[in-house]
């Protein structure tokens, strides 16, 4: 037998299709089937596919340096920069002198 191929059972749209108004009327099934079937996938996703998703969600990515406007030492922004102890233009911690 070939696959995917088998005999599988008509859905509702195939069923009024093949059905005459008359027909469709008399059958309670058909009279009430809802008009807009749920949204299910064609294919099976492919292992590579399920595994290319799955790999976006514990990825590393380098953070975002910017250069302290005191010191120009690059920092992270919205924390007090680490080589001076400087923030929104006023030391705000004491950085040891070496
Ligand atoms: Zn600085």
């Amino acid at each position: 037998m070939e696959r995917g191929r088998g005999k599988r059972a008509a859905s509702p749209e195939r069923k009024l299709q093949r059905k005459t108004p008359l027909a469709i009327l008399g059958d309670p099934y058909l009279f009430f089937a809802p008009r807009d079937a749920m949204a299910v996938p064609k294919k099976r996703t492919s292992p590579r596919k399920r595994d290319q998703r799955r790999a976006q969600h514990d990825k590393v990515t380098a953070p975002n340096l910017s250069p302290c406007p005191n010191c120009e030492e690059l920092m992270l922004s919205h924390r007090v920069c680490p080589a001076c102890g400087f923030y929104r233009g006023r030391q705000v911690v004491e950085v040891a002198q070496e």
